[in-house]
This record gives C-alpha cells, sequence and structure tokens, in this order.
C-alpha cells in the first residue's frame, strides 16, 4: 500500500518520498489504527490524510476550525487533480446542499468540514448514510479542555465515530500538544500509545529571541526598518496598542497592515490579503489574527507583549518560517504583562480549577523569558521532548557571556525560603535578604531570621531578578494562584548541601 501511496504522491503533488514522520503515520492508517501524527508548522500533516483518502475505498472527512483556510485547500486539492470539497458557515444553504448532493453521489472523496457542522443532525445522518471510510482531525488540541484552544463541538467526534455504521480509522494532527494534552486525545479517540507519530516539534530554522527592558516601540520600529523586504508579524495585547503601533509605524514610512477584532469584516479581508500577497510587508494584529493564514514567507515575528503561555507563544510565533528560511521570533518582555495577564485570568468566568491551571502556564511562559539556555529546548521540554539539543541559534545559545558561580548566593536564597516556611512570595523573600525592616518584616520576626539582611549590599531588584533567575531554572516552584509563593524542588538539596553547583551568565550588578 506505502509504494501505491508513493505513486500518488509523486502524481499528484510532485514530491519524490514521504517524510519519515508521514510513512509511520500511513502504515498505520493503512493497518486500520486510530492514529496521531504529532508534526511541527510545515511538517507535511495534510499529506497524512490527502494521499491515503485516494486509496481508501471510501471518503474521508478532514475536521477543522480553519474556515478560512478550507476554500483555498479543496482548490488547490482540485487542481492537484483530487476530488474535494468543502461544508462551513460561509456557504449560502444552497451552496450546502449542491454540496451535500454531490457528497452523497460519491463525487467528492476528501470533504472539508467546521466541527460545528457535528451539532446538525441532519449532517451527522448524512454521514451516517455514506461510506465513511476515515475520519482526520485537524488541530487535534482543540478536542481537550487543557488546550490552549478548547472547542467544545470537537467533543462531538468520538460520538461521530461511534455512531458511523461502519467503523472509519481515525487520526488526529497536531503541531502543539503537551503530553496532558495528547493524552486527552487518545483517550478521547480510542489511539493507542504505539500508535502516536511524533517528528518533534523542533523548528530548525526558527531563532527564538527574548529582549528585556528594551524600548519595545522603538525596538520594532528599528528592526522594521533595517529590514524593509521582510515580511513579518507584530503581535500586541490590545486592539488599542496595534491602532497605535500601526500608526507609528506607518508614520515611519514602514509598509504594514493592521487587524484586530474591532475591525469590519471587510476591512480585516482586505488587510489580511493584502499581507497574504506581498503588497504590505507588516501586519501588526492581535491575536485574533493567524489561526489558517496560510503564508510561508513571514521572516519575523515578535510579540510586543507576553502572551499567557508557552501553547500560544509557539504556535503563534511558529508562523514564522514555514518556507524553511531562517527566520526570527522575538519576545519583548515587560514585568508589566505578567501582571496583565494575571489579572486577565482574575478577572475571568474560568472556574477555580482552571484559573490555578492557568496561572501555573502563565508561569511557566514567565520562566521561559528568564531561562538563561537554549529557548527552544525549553519549550520542547515543556511539550514533553527531553532528549533535545541546544538549537545554537537563541539569544540565549548564542549569548557568550562567561559562566559565574553563583552556588552562594543560590544557598542564601534557598535557606531563606525554607526558614520562611516556604509560605512567602517573591518581593517578602527579596526584603528578608536584603535586610529590609518593614512592619511585615518586623511582625512576622522575620529580622530575627539568621538569613536576615545575608544580601545586604545588594538591591531588592537584583535580588528578585536572581530569584526569577532560580525560578526559570527549576529550583524554585512558585504556587498557589495571584499571589504565588515560592518553594524548593528537588534540585535544591543537593545545591545545599554542596554537591552541585549552580552557574549564571555574568550580570552587571548595580550596588545599592
Ligand atoms: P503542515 O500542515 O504540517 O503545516 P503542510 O501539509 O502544509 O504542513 O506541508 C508543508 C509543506 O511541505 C507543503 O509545501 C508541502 O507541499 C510540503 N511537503 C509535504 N510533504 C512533503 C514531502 N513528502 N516531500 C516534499 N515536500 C512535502
Amino acid at each position: 500500500m506505502l509504494a501505491e501511496a508513493q505513486d500518488k504522491l509523486k502524481q499528484h503533488y510532485g514530491h519524490e518520498t514521504f517524510r519519515p514522520g508521514q510513512s509511520a503515520v500511513l502504515e498505520r492508517l493503512f493497518e486500520n489504527k486510530n492514529t496521531m501524527g504529532m508534526m511541527p508548522t510545515g511538517g507535511g500533516k495534510s499529506v497524512c490524510y490527502q494521499i491515503p483518502s485516494l486509496l481508501m475505498p471510501g471518503i474521508t472527512v478532514v475536521i477543522s476550525p480553519l474556515i478560512s483556510l478550507m476554500k483555498d485547500q479543496v482548490d488547490e486539492l482540485k487542481e492537484a487533480g483530487i476530488d474535494a470539497t468543502f461544508i462551513n458557515s460561509s456557504l449560502s444553504a444552497e451552496e450546502t446542499s449542491a454540496a451535500m448532493d454531490e457528497i452523497r453521489l460519491g463525487l467528492q472523496k476528501l470533504i472539508y468540514v467546521a466541527p460545528e457542522r457535528l451539532e446538525a443532525p441532519s449532517f451527522l445522518r448524512m454521514l451516517q448514510r455514506l461510506p465513511v471510510s476515515m475520519i482526520a482531525v485537524d488541530e487535534a488540541h482543540c478536542l481537550s479542555q487543557w488546550g490552549h484552544d478548547f472547542r467544545p463541538s470537537y467533543m462531538r467526534i468520538p460520538e461521530l465515530v461511534q455512531s458511523l455504521p461502519q467503523k472509519p480509522v481515525v487520526l488526529a494532527l497536531t503541531a502543539t500538544a503537551t503530553p496532558e494534552v495528547s493524552d486527552d486525545i487518545c483517550r478521547a479517540l480510542e489511539i493507542n500509545k504505539e500508535n502516536v507519530v511524533k517528528t518533534g516539534f523542533a523548528r530548525k530554522n526558527l531563532s527564538f529571541h527574548v529582549i528585556k527592558g528594551a524600548d519595545r516601540d522603538h525596538y520594532v520600529a528599528d528592526y522594521v526598518q533595517r529590514n524593509p523586504e521582510a515580511s513579518g508579524i507584530i503581535y500586541c495585547a490590545t486592539r488599542k496598542e496595534v491602532e497605535r503601533m500601526y500608526e507609528s509605524l506607518r508614520k515611519k514610512g514602514a509598509s504594514c497592515g493592521k487587524y484586530h477584532g474591532g475591525m469590519s469584516q471587510d476591512e480585516r479581508r482586505n488587510m489580511q490579503e493584502q499581507f497574504v500577497y506581498d503588497v504590505t510587508k507588516v501586519m501588526v494584529a492581535t491575536n485574533a489574527f493567524g489561526m489558517g493564514i496560510n503564508k510561508s514567507n513571514v521572516r519575523f515575528v515578535f510579540h510586543r507583549n507576553m502572551p499567557r503561555n508557552i501553547e500560544s507563544y509557539y504556535q503563534e510565533a511558529g508562523r514564522a518560517g514555514r518556507d524553511g528560511v531562517p527566520s526570527d521570533c522575538v519576545l519583548l518582555f515587560s514585568p508589566q504583562d505578567v501582571q496583565i495577564q494575571q489579572f486577565l485570568i482574575d478577572q475571568s468566568q474560568m472556574s477555580e480549577e482552571r484559573k490555578t491551571q492557568e496561572y501555573e502556564k502563565l508561569q511557566i511562559m514567565t520562566h521561559y523569558c528568564h531561562a538563561e539556555s537554549c529557548l527552544q529546548r525549553y519549550m520542547l521540554q515543556y511539550f514533553g521532548e527531553t532528549d533535545t539539543e541546544d538549537c545554537g541559534r537563541c539569544s540565549e545559545c548564542v549569548d557568550d557571556r562567561e559562566l559565574e558561580d553563583i552556588t552562594k548566593e543560590a544557598q542564601m536564597v534557598f535557606s531563606c525560603i525554607k526558614r520562611m516556611g516556604e509560605r512567602f512570595g517573591k518581593t517578602m523573600v527579596a526584603q528578608v535578604l536584603t535586610g529590609s525592616m518593614n512592619k511585615k518584616v518586623k511582625d512576622l520576626r522575620f529580622h530575627q531570621l539568621s538569613t536576615f539582611g545575608l544580601m545586604k549590599t545588594r538591591t531588592q531588584k537584583d535580588v528578585a531578578q536572581l530569584i526569577d533567575f532560580l525560578a526559570a531554572s527549576d529550583y524554585l516552584r512558585l504556587s498557589g494562584g495571584n499571589y504565588p509563593v515560592l518553594q524548593l524542588t528537588d534540585r535544591v538539596l543537593p545545591v545545599l548541601k554542596g554537591d552541585t553547583p549552580v552557574t549564571r551568565k555574568m550580570v552587571k550588578r548595580p550596588e545599592k
């Protein structure tokens, strides 16, 4: 079957061979095993269902939330000589029923549908009467409540699979899933562990950078002016910020567009098209922009503000360099952003359990910004890839400052946290270490601790940064919602015993 598939790949797409992940997925599908493909953006996920659809006797239903992409995908397939159609809310009632008729008549092999369609009983009844060979679930992380983009209608997919008279084989695809999310998908879609095909999410052409303490507007404008030919996206946290940044870049003569939820649909479509067809070079946008934008030559993605979690960041930043050409992903960090995100979580309608989880994800995102080792590796570890190597390209990998032994300072921080009962946050710990005598310190008698004032030659801010570093390096854990307290992790004991040193890239330390 694989040889036949290879012929089809050549015939319809002109590619000579499958990539290793693709053949692994295809082999399993041909053995009728439910399968999950975890591959990075640009890894070639679509081939994993498009080619088998040609070799299976019945039809293949592709469930995808990317409505804006469906038409283009179907047009491309038709051009490649593959019978395909789509059904989503962009079609009129007549168009929908025409498409359904074609499907009923067996004129289509591949049908793209939006997950909301599964809520319509008439659509489900139609599927039940058709020979469905395969259900392909694109962006499968939308199925998990713990994912960053949960879509309730995805929960209908297992029902759909069960309700079909002939059980189809199921394929789940995603470019972003933590181990928890991937477990959820496997459970819901009955995929066995050995049928999860992972090619690794690493993106070899992306260079990740974290820039701290810069004048952000100036930094972005300067980069854009220095790279006038490059296409890129600048993500901002709010609509207001988008408008401001857009105006400021235009005044400086940059070729740019804007995109956010407050604009009319026409305006948004216009701006998007101009960007996709390279009429404008730079898109200033909120995170409403990007899902389903198929533009391969994006050379940079800036985040003017820190996103709420690593999943969102990796996905948004990952829109750079889909064509494999070296590209930059730059996050401009300001501690204020952490507070804003905390506030947003706090004010949201989420359950307490969910809020706690969101705070944890936010902390991991914040740690990323303070990490002093390979940034790509940090994110891949978050996605459960532990055997990765340093990328050699990110702002940490290329940072050649010397390593300084900070074991003594780390020990001071750890023992202070311990003596304070692991019940206080960063500010309080920094106050005690720098010997700051305020009412709370006095009331709690922390001025009597042996660690009080151990770092009195340092500023409180400096000590707070050291604590951030220790947290980012996994020595400290922040636990509990809005006002997290510092706790020690397993990594601390060997340091306290003097068995393992702690090192840090040299920092310039302002004296008090
Ligand atoms: P994804 O959905 O994983 O982001 P796509 O399916 O859009 O990726 O594929 C990304 C690019 O890789 C496309 O241009 C596609 O034609 C190309 N591609 C896919 N499979 C192969 C292959 N086996 N050989 C060469 N190019 C491939």
